[in-house]
């Protein structure tokens, strides 16, 4: 009866090691990297896409802006001077050049505005082809992944079919217990008698667990509640 519950101990390791095998492969984690890498692309597109359109609001404005300003500077120079006192004519100039200086800030605007939305465009072009990199690398990684875990699930399933064979000859009560812990997570759950105590968790056990330990062969721990045994009763 012990052996039969240790041998099958001995294989669920097995299970349980081929479950931390999936959980943290190697191609489990560089699908997950990926999936990173191409959500963070997809945030920038959309982000760089939000900065052109703004940029080109704010382009279309200025340009008006310009447009009404060279209006203005050319309504200027048509003005008649003729006959006009040497202090009008300084004061015309004073105008003209101002309206001048004006259209030219205007037009450094459009020139500084044009050479963002080129970036922004350039930015965008390079972080689309990014993103496309990352999903065909990401399809890739996908399929290695799923290769490797449909050959580690039929390893799985078939040590899952020798250990229903084994809980046969296993004590319901004992193969209850087992897979209780098993559920939460407490692996080892038979464990040998160590000085007098449990091996996982070094707690003594009293003489009276001794005894009952000597003649059942397992025992509980009272502070883990892992299945203690012995081999030697
Ligand atoms: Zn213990």
């Amino acid at each position: 009866m012990l052996k039969d519950i240790l041998v099958y101990q001995q294989k669920d390791a097995e299970l349980v090691k081929l479950d931390r095998d999936l959980e943290n492969s190697q191609q489990k984690k560089e699908v997950n990297k990926l999936v990173e890498q191409v959500k963070q692309a997809q945030n920038k597109v959309y982000s760089l896409e939000n900065t052109a359109s703004q940029l080109i609001v704010e382009f279309e404005q200025v340009k008006q802006l310009f447009e009404n300003q060279s209006k203005k500077v050319e309504n200027t120079k048509k003005l008649d001077l003729n006959g006009q006192t040497e202090a009008e004519l300084r004061e015309a100039e004073v105008l003209i050049k101002k309206e001048i200086g004006a259209l030219l800030a205007l037009s450094k605007e459009i020139k500084s505005l044009s050479n963002k939305i080129t970036q922004t465009r350039k930015e965008y072009d390079k972080t689309t082809a990014y993103g496309m990199e990352c999903k065909t690398k990401y399809k890739t990684s996908l399929d290695a992944f799923k290769n490797f875990s449909a050959k580690k699930n039929s390893e799985r399933e078939k040590i899952a079919n020798e250990l229903e064979d084994l809980k046969k000859r296993i004590d319901p009560a004992v193969m209850q217990k087992y897979l209780q812990m098993r559920d939460d997570h407490k692996f080892p759950i038979l464990v040998p008698l160590v000085n007098q105590s449990c091996a996982i968790c070094a707690t003594p056990l009293a003489n009276a667990r001794l005894d009952m330990l000597k003649k059942e062969g397992m025992v509980e721990c009272e502070n883990c509640h892992r299945i203690i045994y012995t081999q030697d009763k």
